[in-house]
């Protein structure tokens, strides 16, 4: 059976994924990219996929038994992400494609977070919770269009939670261990009250923000609150915002089914959130795997394959990277 390869690289991971034609996917290879201090240069991160590139390909077609001539063809993102990282994708995927003598598919990032979603929980027409690094949005399907119906006006959810960890002294990603430190608070102190810590909360109408509650959250600690109790505080204050953008844009467009994805959605505070709250009005909560939910090269491979199979492909003249690619950009005609 034929294979549709993946390769994402918008950011921090450079990755190799697959799904068979029939749906079946195929765990990808990734490298994530983690700097020694401060934030992702995106030159730095480009030279760490580029060097890389190489091992993790041939990592990923041995370990998965897949000989070159069972791939179907070659999807990568095109964008939205940072053009350093996207290049080495690019290039990656337009001389693998010519190697092989395959088609070459480029793909939007934040349309693949869906379809992975979708093919793995079985969810049909979700409104798409998309909670990563760079990214934070929430997208629904009208027609032949998902659309964006609220995001953040300024950074990415994820993003605001590692430069948060950062001032602390925690590595990138700083997600994980401010969930660990949260869940500590709460054992600690099973009666913990938001009262206590309040954050600024960044919703604004359909939208969201979180450089506000980032400085505030910054300032707690230096103030001397203990920082397990601020890292709880954070988490509650903005994945609540997400979850009330969520709900409305459920309420608004009568849709049924909330999908979780982005790099933020493995953590269980928010998928918690998101049950809780659908399940107050009759919808389903979704969410796919951890390794599905961060950025992936399968993700990629699964919105490849659907375009295949409507017989989208990318000439070569128009595989150029768009870093500020719109979710809406492309035309969605599958199912
Ligand atoms: P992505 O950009 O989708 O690959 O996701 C990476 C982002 O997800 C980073 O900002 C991480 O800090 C964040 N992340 C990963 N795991 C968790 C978690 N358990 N809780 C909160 N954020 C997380
Ligand atoms: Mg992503």
């Amino acid at each position: 059976m034929g294979v549709i390869l993946g390769i994402e690289s918008t950011a921090h991971t450079f990755s190799f994924g697959g799904v068979y034609t029939n749906g079946k996917t195929i765990s990808s290879s990734s490298a994530l990219f983690r700097p020694e201090q401060g934030g992702i240069h995106p030159r730095e991160a480009a030279d760490h996929h580029s060097v890389l590139s190489g091992s993790l390909f041939k990592e990923f077609i041995s370990k998965n038994k897949i000989p070159v001539n069972q791939i179907d063809a070659i999807a990568f993102s095109q964008g939205p992400g940072l053009g350093p990282c996207l290049r080495v994708g690019a290039s990656v995927a337009r001389s693998l494609a010519d190697k092989i003598g395959k088609p070459l598919i480029g793909v939007n990032h934040c349309v693949a977070h869906i379809e992975i979603g979708r093919l793995q929980t079985g969810c049909l027409d979700p409104v798409l919770l998309y909670v990563s690094g760079g990214n934070t949005q929430v997208i629904a399907r009208n027609g032949n269009r998902y659309r964006v119906i609220g995001e953040t006006l300024d950074i990415g959810i994820g993003n605001m939670l590692d430069k948060f960890a950062r001032t602390q002294g925690i590595p990138f990603p700083g997600g994980p261990k401010i969930e660990k430190l949260s869940a500590e608070w709460l054992k600690e102190k099973s009666s913990a009250r938001l009262d206590d810590i309040i954050l600024p909360y960044g919703v604004q109408g359909m939208d969201l923000s979180f450089s506000g509650i980032l400085t505030a959250a910054i300032q707690k600690v230096a103030d001397g609150h203990n920082l397990q109790e601020v890292c709880w505080s954070l988490q509650e204050h903005s994945f609540s915002a997400c979850i009330e953008v969520a709900e409305r844009a459920l309420a608004h467009t009568g849709k049924n089914e909330l999908l979780l994805g982005g790099g933020v959605a493995c953590n269980e505070r928010i998928r918690e959130m998101s049950q809780l709250m659908c399940k107050e009005r009759g919808a389903g909560a979704f969410w796919p795997e951890k390794q599905y939910c961060v950025d992936n090269g399968t993700m990629i491979a699964e919105l490849g394959r659907k375009m295949l199979k409507h017989n989208i492909h990318t000439k070569l003249v128009d595989s150029a990277i768009d870093p500020s690619m719109r979710t809406d950009h492309a035309e969605v005609v599958w199912d």
